[in-house]
């Protein structure tokens, strides 16, 4: 009987596991931390509940509510985020290490809520819009939608970012409305397991919605269909292996891949031994190295340096790497704490051995490492170690092997040109930095890298202040690259989510889309009440409440009076002659001129619930309005979104989109636009 706990998995909303596995050892000392369990997990019973009582669950909430729930969920991890760092220590990692993994996916969610109650819906389905006419007579048009699929998403992670690799894939497909079940790579999985065991207790996790799979996958991936989904973070020949998987094929289940990446940084031509940016490449090499170890997906493998200064960056970055303590990250002065476990330390000092055998050792190396701590000699150390191509033009080398650890090999480059080449020798890399002063110098390699590399980042002095850093994949930009990198894509904001999502195309009635994608569309029938529609709260108000305005004919002396209240004497509206040698061939109204004009036509001028016009989307002049021109406007109630706000006051408010189209004398649509004002609600929730 093991004396160490057992790291339990959640299935169907049970913590299950009682039987002792495989040890877990500790990366810093060796000892037996944890055992994993050996019962044997009911895979149908776990799909099955996923299926019903987590869909059901998710879906009694629509994206708005989800998203709120995410913000309490990343409350409650950021408020008991102590015991996770404190066994975050047990993985091998820093305090530093800790933060990006914990504290960056409590960030995670915390961007994906604030990201989908702006932008998402209420309900579950989103308009991909606008809807666009597809005949002559305004009868038959077409649009995009997404709904959440039907099925479960299998999250595979690795085991360098226990939390942030389940919290950046979870946040987005909660918010979608899937449920998940997730498998943690064993070795850190009991990180992964307290994390969950927090969400569990925090109350805010719907029924069904996450699971946990410790140990085995068993026959799990045999028994997904076409709704459901795969992601996987790991390496490249697991992804392979995974995404054959035959059943998966059959049934043309989505796999997303995030594998290996031998992502590259790049020291510009332009850049002098002594500017400020010179410091910074060397900076953001030693930094990506020994973050974590050097074990991130995004860390720095290959350093592309002009010929001329590469005994210059070896020798700063040997000298900066010497500054790094390595041992155990309970140590004070620790900087750099193991490899995750023994075996990424056997795997890492025989890619060393592989990479030696096309390059030249510069700092550091296989001998020599010694950590500071109690019991390290049994540890899973690595010491940071820098490597030099002897011929960055030959095969294999570190442009095909990754050694997921702090090593990373120097080459030298002829020109931008050969740069560009040895970048893309990575065959498809997570990211790539430019470290360069010279916009030209940006403009000329940067497409270039962007083929290969899932994002680019472009260094100087003026970006270093701000800068988020090479390695840090941020929720609102896309993560995942091509080729190599497993040609997945996760992250990027609200794209993100779509992922989790089924597009479907519509075609039929603007009336018949209007219903289904609960928007107006022009064309649709639509809602006249004697009640202005600006004198309703929200919930009173419907889509496609309509009001169509009197008219107002223009005259030189509003255009007049515009020009000098707003100063603007442009000549298409203040100089005749100029004016008739236009396209228009006389002077016209200006647009915002008609803009204003139009909210004195619709507006209810007495105090009533909509309290701000907060903005403007999708505008267009479409006709001129010359001298004589009579106008009115059309305004529909597009779209209502319910973020559960209040106002400064306290008054619960949603948002109101309201579709604004002018027209003149002859129907013609002058100016057309969608005005976004926030409304009164009669009630909180
Ligand atoms: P693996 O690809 O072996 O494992 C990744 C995940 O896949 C783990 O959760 C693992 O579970 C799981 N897995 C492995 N085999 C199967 C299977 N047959 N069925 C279902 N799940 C499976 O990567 P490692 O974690 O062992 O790391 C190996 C190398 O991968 C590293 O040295 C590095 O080169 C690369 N890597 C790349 C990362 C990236 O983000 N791009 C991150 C981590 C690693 P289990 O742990 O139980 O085996």
């Amino acid at each position: 009987m093991s004396q160490q706990p057992i790291v339990q998995s959640f299935i169907a909303g049970q913590w299950f596991g009682k039987q002792a596995d495989q040890a877990l050892l500790s990366p810093i000392n060796g000892n037996t931390l944890f055992h994993t369990h050996s019962d044997a997990i009911d895979f149908g019973q776990s799909i099955d509940f996923a299926r019903t009582k987590g869909r059901q669950s998710l879906l009694s909430m629509d994206f708005q509510s989800r998203a709120s729930c995410l913000r309490d969920l990343g409350k409650y991890l950021l408020e008991h985020k102590e015991a996770l760092y404190q066994l975050s220590t047990q993985t091998g990692a820093t305090r530093t290490d800790s933060w990006i993994d914990i504290e960056g996916g409590a960030g995670t969610l915390f961007a994906y809520a604030s990201m989908g109650r702006r932008e998402l819906p209420s309900g579950n389905l989103i308009h991909e819009g606008d809807a666009m006419p597809l005949g002559k007579e305004g009868g038959f048009y077409g649009s995009h939608v997404l709904v959440p699929r039907h099925g479960v998403v299998v999250h595979i992670n690795a085991f360098n970012f226990p939390i942030w690799g389940m919290l950046e894939k979870f946040a987005a497909n909660f918010i979608a409305g899937l449920p998940c079940i997730v498998k943690p790579a064993t070795s850190t999985s009991f990180l992964t397991e307290a994390c969950v065991r927090l969400m569990h207790q925090s109350g805010c996790l719907p029924e069904g919605s996450l699971q946990l799979v410790i140990g085995r996958t068993g026959d799990l991936l045999d028994r997904l269909d076409g709704q459901d989904m795969v992601t996987f973070t790991g390496s490249a020949a697991t992804a392979a292996k995974l995404r054959t998987t035959p059943n998966l094929i059959t049934n043309a289940v989505p796999f997303n891949a995030e594998a290996d990446s031998l992502n590259c940084a790049i020291l510009a031509p332009d850049v002098a031994v002594d500017s400020v940016e010179f410091d910074l490449f060397v900076r953001e090499v030693a930094r990506e190295m020994t973050a974590k170890s050097g074990q991130k997906c995004t860390a720095i493998r290959r350093v592309l340096v002009p010929e001329n200064h590469m005994e210059a960056v070896a020798e700063r970055l040997t000298a900066r790497l010497a500054k790094v303590t390595v041992g155990d990250p309970n140590v004070e002065g620790v900087r750099m704490g193991p490899l995750a476990t023994h075996v990424q330390q056997y795997d890492v000092l025989n890619q060393l051995d592989q990479l030696l055998k096309t390059s030249t050792l510069i700092s550091g190396g296989r001998d020599g490492c010694q950590p500071v701590g109690d019991g390290v000699e049994k540890g899973a150390f690595c010491q940071p170690t820098v490597l030099m191509s002897n011929d960055p033009d030959a095969e294999g080398g570190a442009h095909d092997i990754e050694a997921f650890g702090p090593i990373s090999t120097l080459m030298a480059y002829k020109d931008t040109d050969h740069a560009i080449a040895l970048a893309a020798r990575g065959k498809g890399s997570l990211v790539s930095t430019l470290v360069t002063n010279d916009p030209e110098v940006a403009a000329h390699v940067v497409p270039n890298l962007a083929v290969w590399h899932g994002r680019v980042h472009i260094l100087n002095e003026e970006a270093s202040k701000e800068s988020t850093g090479h390695g840090s994949p941020l929720p609102m930009l896309k993560h995942g690259g091509p080729g190599r990198a497993g040609g997945g894509e996760e992250l990027g904001g609200i794209r993100g989510v779509t992922h989790y999502l089924q597009r479907a195309a519509l075609q039929g009635s603007p009336t018949m889309l209007s219903a289904v994608v609960k928007e107006y569309v022009r064309g649709g029938d639509t809602i006249e009440t004697e009640v202005h529609p600006f004198r309703r709260y929200f919930e009173n108000l419907q889509v496609g409440e309509s009001l169509l305005t009197h008219r107002r004919t223009v005259t030189e002396a509003d255009i007049v009076n515009f020009g000098c209240l707003s100063g603007d004497h442009f000549y298409m509206h203040f100089d005749d002659i100029a004016a008739r040698d236009t396209q228009f061939e006389q002077r016209i109204a200006h647009g915002y001129f008609v803009l204003s004009a139009a909210a004195g036509l619709f507006v209810s001028p007495g105090e009533g619930p909509v309290l701000a016009n907060y903005g403007l989307d999708n505008l267009r002049f479409i006709t001129p309005v010359p001298i004589g021109d009579t106008i009115r406007a059309r305004l529909t109630c597009k779209r209502k979104i319910d973020q559960g706000k209040v106002s400064p006051k306290g008054e619960p408010q949603g948002v109101v989109v309201w579709d604004v189209q002018v027209t003149n004398q002859k129907d013609e649509l002058v100016a057309s636009y969608d005005i976004l004002t926030l409304v009164k609600k009669l009630s909180v929730g």
